[in-house]
């Protein structure tokens, strides 16, 4: 067989993620590799430490871009984290924090999971409940449940996380640089995200903070870290130690992607170029514009509007309408790419993200306009 190269076709990214990587993303991820170690390289690691801080506003946890994507965020908190014995508390109120509950069941913890309804953010008060019922070691949710466009208040729940003696793991994949992601003002310990959804820049990397707190739990263990490769206490040495102390400390751990950090790095330089709040206010604009063309073409957004995500947009679909067919069409006839349904919401919702680079007003004009054309 012989092999040629791979040209993907254009495509506008509307779905859940990934999101359209802006071109200056892309040129960053083509200039030449350089070594790992070489002293440039390092130099580069600590500014993406420093602009993850930033990002994060975590100016006092220790934050890295793992070399996988957000999935890898997830299961270095949890396998950081939980011990077996260890009692874990998770709001599951989408895919995602059922996914967090089978990890911690498989770091061998005991799982005690607060179920909600699809499309409802976590309930405070429910989770204070299993709290309160025996010590618990870590407490996780997810901030924006990207498989129902629902934002949960952080704030509350870590501050119950503190009160109860628990460590608090929060998934920020779809929300950071969407809507605010405040984890000093949170008080938060395990916060991890994934680059291609607000920050635009490919899968891949998952940038994670952790507070002091959580990196004496995880140096006080009583047993090893099952997972090598996301061991924080090995990955540390190789991100320059927590402090951002950086050179002279930084032993060999695994090979950087290279290319992949030039992306991340170049991502945030735009990001912060357009300002946080400014990408956050573009966000909630182009939400409200998109929501208003929709609710004119007479569909219905799945999520309550006091807690709906901006950049995730979860449109029910009418009866009677082939859910698969309309995505089908927008992709061949517009080269648009909506998201579908998972789980329980199979067939029952377009998912419409608004994210990064494919917030925009053109992007709202072609989705609305797309999807009336395949509806009519
Ligand atoms: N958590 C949330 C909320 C997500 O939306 C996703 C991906 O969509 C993940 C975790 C997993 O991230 P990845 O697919 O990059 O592994």
């Amino acid at each position: 067989m012989i092999m040629q190269s791979f040209q993907p076709p254009r495509r506008i990214l509307m779905g859940p993620g990934p999101s359209d990587v802006s071109p200056r993303v892309l040129a960053a991820m083509a200039r030449p590799t350089i070594g790992h170690l070489d002293p440039e390289f390092q130099s580069l690691m600590e500014e993406i430490k420093g602009a993850l801080q930033r990002l994060f506003n975590a100016p006092d946890h220790a934050c890295v871009p793992l070399p996988a994507p957000g999935t890898a965020g997830m299961e270095a908190a949890i396998m950081n984290l939980l011990e077996p014995g260890d009692r874990a508390v998770i709001a599951v109120n989408g895919a995602f924090g059922g996914r967090m509950a089978d990890m911690a069941g498989r770091a061998g913890a005991t799982v005690v999971t607060v179920d909600h309804d699809w499309g409802q953010p976590v309930d405070v008060k429910r989770v204070e409940a299993a709290l309160a019922e025996a010590p618990t070691k870590v407490l996780a949710f997810v901030h924006a449940e990207t498989s129902t466009g629902a934002r949960s208040d952080a704030g509350p729940l870590c501050a119950l996380a503190r009160k109860y003696g628990a460590l608090s793991v929060v998934d920020t994949v779809t929300s950071l640089g969407g809507i605010a992601v405040d984890v000093a003002g949170w008080d938060a310990d395990v916060v991890y995200s994934g680059t291609q959804k607000c920050l635009s820049a490919p899968p891949g990397l998952s940038p994670i903070a952790l507070s002091k707190r959580a990196q004496e739990a995880i140096r006080n263990r009583k047993e090893k870290v099952r997972n090598w490769l996301l061991d924080f206490n090995l990955l540390m040495s190789y991100w320059g130690g927590p402090d951002g102390s950086g050179g002279g400390g930084r032993t060999y751990h695994h090979t950087a992607p290279i290319n992949a950090l030039y992306g991340l790095h170049e991502s945030l330089v735009v990001l912060f170029e357009e300002g946080q709040q400014a990408a956050i206010v573009r966000h909630a604009k182009m939400h409200q514009a998109l929501a208003a063309g929709l609710e004119a073409a007479g569909l219905k957004l799945l999520v309550d509007e006091a807690h709906r995500l901006p950049q995730l947009n979860a449109v029910v679909v009418p009866d009677g309408v082939d859910e698969a067919g309309v995505r089908n069409h927008v992709l061949k006839n517009w080269d648009l790419e909506l998201g579908a349904g998972l789980g329980p919401l199979k067939g029952k919702v377009w998912r419409i993200g608004l994210m990064g680079a494919s917030a925009t007003p053109w992007h709202v004009r072609l989705c609305l306009t797309a999807l009336c054309e395949a509806l009519a």
